[in-house]
C-alpha cells in the first residue's frame, strides 16, 4: 500500500496515520494530506510579547477571499 501523499510504500508494522476520511499516510505526510484535502479553517493573526493571540480582523478576510478567487478566474480564461 502507498502514502496517498507522497506516494510512497508505507513499510509494514510502521505507525502511519488513517485519516478521518480514509486516506492512509505516512506519519510525516498526514499534516500536508489535512492541509491539501481537508482546508481547515484558521485565522491570521499576531502573537504580542504577553503571549495574547490578536486575530486580524474579520473585514480584512472577507476582503482578500474573493480577490484571489477572481485572480484565478482571471487565470484559468
Ligand atoms: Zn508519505
Ligand atoms: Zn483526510
Amino acid at each position: 500500500m502507498n502514502c496517498t501523499v507522497c506516494g510512497n510504500l508505507l513499510l509494514a508494522n510502521r505507525t502511519v496515520f488513517r485519516c478521518s476520511c480514509g486516506v492512509i499516510t505516512h506519519a510525516q505526510c498526514w499534516e500536508k494530506h489535512i492541509v491539501e484535502s481537508h482546508e481547515p479553517s484558521f485565522t491570521t493573526g499576531v502573537v504580542t510579547v504577553d503571549g495574547r493571540f490578536i486575530p486580524k480582523s474579520a473585514e480584512t478576510e472577507e476582503v482578500s477571499h474573493p480577490s484571489e478567487k477572481e485572480l484565478v478566474a482571471i487565470e484559468r480564461k
